[in-house]
């Protein structure tokens, strides 16, 4: 069996330690609101549905969702749960007061 490791602080993780998975979803969040744009054109539209199908579908699906797994340490997955966004302790404090997370 392959050694495991925390990916944060590279803590060993044998067989049968306490060891997390971290995921992260990245989903593009649409509120099925398009900006009217009365500059656009309909060649213009049609110029950037053809950039669009010319574009890497692998970088468009990346664009609009995006998943990362990490192998953690609890001491990392606690960490990890207390900023999960480095802007600071005290601000995830206020944003959770306020209901500004989803959970
Ligand atoms: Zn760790």
């Amino acid at each position: 069996m392959k050694d495991l490791f925390c990916f944060k602080c590279k803590k060993p993780l044998p067989p049968g330690s306490l060891k997390y998975i971290i995921t992260i979803s990245i989903i593009a969040d649409f509120d099925g609101v398009l900006p009217e744009s009365d500059d656009l054109t309909d060649r213009e539209l049609e110029n950037l549905i053809k950039e669009i199908m010319k574009s890497n579908p692998k970088k468009v699906e990346h664009d609009v969702y995006h998943t990362m797994a990490f192998l953690v340490c609890k001491k990392c997955k606690d960490q990890f749960l207390k900023d999960p966004l480095h802007i600071g302790e005290a601000k995830i404090k206020k944003v959770k007061e306020s209901s500004g997370i989803v959970h």
